[in-house]
């Protein structure tokens, strides 16, 4: 009877030893890392017929590229709305998440930032004849943001009514059409809309628009991919990298839709 017990138990605990060794296997040994992203933010992440992750491209795209080859990962790209992408992190949806992402307190509250990759700003997109030059101008104008975007909060903490859209397009579509007055929207984006859109122009006000830092977003507490993550990035700063890839897409035609 004693020595079935212990028989029992030794198979028990053997048993509880391999699921726990499965588990940890099956974790560790994953062979894809999933990046969520809002493909709908040029030149960090759009939609291409022939991109470098499916679909999907932009610098944020060749960024997860690079950071899937470095930690010898398949990087998949998991296409979202932007106000879903930090929730998809708590779910475990995706690994990570790669988005134009600013790092701000109240994000910080829920998840963990790598190292900052781009430095952004705030901008203003104008018709080429408008009267707005700087911030303060736009008190009595109509002013379109995307929704959950820092552009948002920033006008909103201006004080400042405004109208939220789902996607920078609309938003710009908007002013083309001149149902409103000015777009507020990060300033690599901005450039890339005013380029492909004439008859719009930039306008910037350094006193009113923060500097704002873009990183890479994964649960809280996963301090190993994060450290992976910033091993990466860092590198990829060092080298020139992500200096490279911000020069090239400027340039690419990232209007695919
Ligand atoms: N940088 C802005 C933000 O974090 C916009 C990002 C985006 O649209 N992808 O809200």
């Amino acid at each position: 009877m004693k020595t079935l017990k212990k028989i029992l138990v030794a198979g028990i605990a053997a048993a509880m030893m391999l699921t726990t060794l499965a588990g940890c296997g099956s974790a560790a040994s994953s062979k894809t890392i999933t990046f969520g992203t809002n493909a709908e933010f040029p030149p960090f992440e759009y939609v291409a017929s022939k991109g470098t992750i499916g679909d999907f491209d932009g610098i944020d795209i060749a960024i997860a590229q690079k950071i899937g080859q470095d930690i010898g990962k398949e990087a998949k790209i998991n296409n979202m709305e932007f106000d879903s992408l930090l929730i998809a992190l708590q779910n475990g949806q995706v690994d990570a998440v790669i988005a134009g992402m600013t790092v701000t307190d109240e994000r910080k509250e829920s998840v963990d930032f790598s190292t900052p990759y781009y430095t952004a700003t705030q901008v203003m997109i104008v018709k080429e004849d408008s009267e707005i030059k700087t911030a303060a101008d736009m008190a009595d104008k109509k002013i379109v943001v995307i929704q959950g975007y820092t552009g948002e909060t920033v006008v909103n903490e201006m004080g400042y009514k405004y109208e939220s859209f789902k996607k920078g397009t609309e938003a710009v579509l908007e002013l083309v059409n001149g149902k409103c007055d000015v777009v507020v929207i990060d300033s690599a984006t901005a450039s890339k809309y005013v380029s492909d859109n004439p008859g719009l122009k930039i306008v910037e006000d350094s006193n009113a628009f923060e500097e704002e830092q873009y990183a890479i977003a994964v649960k809280k507490g996963n301090t190993e991919l994060l450290n992976q993550i910033n091993d990466s990035i860092q590198k990829m700063l060092d080298d020139g990298t992500i200096s490279d890839l911000s020069a090239k897409y400027l340039d690419v035609d990232t209007d695919a839709e």
